[in-house]
């Protein structure tokens, strides 16, 4: 098959590499239908992680079941599928209570920027819709199989409630589905913290009451006055970096809990600042799987349409343009079809 790959920090090459296959009965193959590419991807295109030279990258996807494996039993060939960036059995103790995303059987998306991916734990893993989805509900479908669902889990592990303001560091794909589950989750006010036109106006679209454009220091005494000096009921943070950690710690208020799905790279937690306000942490990478029938029962009922976060849409073969687009934050998520 023809797959994205990564050979070092800026070369994505669109390349033939051996078909994805069966290796343990529970797996399956999906034919990818549309995949995408992810601001954690932006981590090895920038050098900020390793690289092994030549490998597939790319771990979200949709698409059809081409083949299951022999002890997948829900699964069928010829379903259209979400595939969630972790799969999981659905079964362990880690699932039952809700974390997915640290399964015994965890497995990866490895090439959801190709045209075929393999699925670990199929029956735990895959939700299908009823049929083929309305081709226009593809970008949205494809926002669960990752950001949604991670936005979804930061306004989750912040303990967004109804009448909360809430507070949104960070507004890529990930911060702005943030907003949109904060706002789903009846926070009167969500802040969303965003210098960049359009993103704010997605922002806006989503549900954010109120948008601050600066950061740092700025940014928080900004929160401050918003908040009549009392600061954020919930804080999600949605970056990942050690500035984006202080200013969630800044503008939550006393007793409030920051939930964090950025991929921490040089985060030093403010442990005095915590302690002395009682500011709690949680989050981590998303059990998608949690949170996939819901979500899917609320695109498919119109509440909510995550995949508005897609401004680019390229052929597959292009997918190192795509990467650019979204380095040089031209894109803010760009959706690729093999
Ligand atoms: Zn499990």
């Amino acid at each position: 098959m023809r797959a994205t790959t990564i050979h070092a920090p800026g070369d994505i090459r669109f390349e033939e590499v051996p078909d994805p296959r069966i290796e343990l009965p529970t797996d399956a193959i999906v034919k990818v239908v549309a995949g995408c590419i992810c601001g954690s991807d932006l981590w090895p295109y920038r050098g900020e992680n390793d690289v092994t030279a030549g490998a597939t990258i790319g771990h979200e996807c949709v698409g059809v079941v081409e083949e299951v494996g022999a002890d997948v039993r829900e699964t069928k060939v010829g379903d259209f599928v979400i595939v969630p960036f972790c799969h999981c059995d659905n079964t362990c103790a880690h699932c039952r209570a809700g974390v997915q995303s640290a399964c015994v059987n965890l497995g990866m998306t490895q090439s959801g920027q190709g045209e075929y991916a393999r699925v670990a734990q199929a029956d735990g893993s895959l939700v299908a819709t009823d049929g083929m989805p309305d081709e226009r509900l593809i970008p949205s479908l494809l926002a669960l199989t990752d950001v949604m669902a991670t936005g979804w889990h930061a306004a989750v592990a912040a303990g967004v409630q109804p009448g909360h303001t809430a507070v949104v560091v960070g507004d890529g794909a990930v911060g702005l589905s943030g907003v949109l589950a904060a706002a789903q989750m009846g926070a009167e006010r969500v802040i969303a913290m965003s210098r960049h036109e359009p993103r704010q106006e997605i922002a806006r679209a989503f549900g954010a009451t109120d948008i601050v454009a600066e950061r740092g220091k700025e940014g928080e005494a900004r929160i401050a006055d918003l908040t009549d000096g009392i600061g954020a009921d919930a804080v999600l943070e949605c970056v990942g970096t050690d500035a984006a950690m202080r200013t969630a710690f800044t503008v939550a208020r006393p007793g409030s809990t920051v939930g964090f799905v950025g991929v921490p790279h040089g985060v030093e937690l403010p442990v005095g600042r915590m302690f002395q306000k009682n500011v709690g942490l949680a989050g981590g990478m998303a059990p998608v799987r949690r949170y996939l029938p819901d979500l899917l029962e609320r695109v498919l009922s119109g509440a909510i349409d995550p995949g508005r976060v897609f401004d680019l849409t390229l052929p597959m073969a292009e997918s190192a343009e795509g990467y650019r687009a979204m380095d040089e934050r031209r894109a803010i998520k760009v959706l690729l079809q093999p």
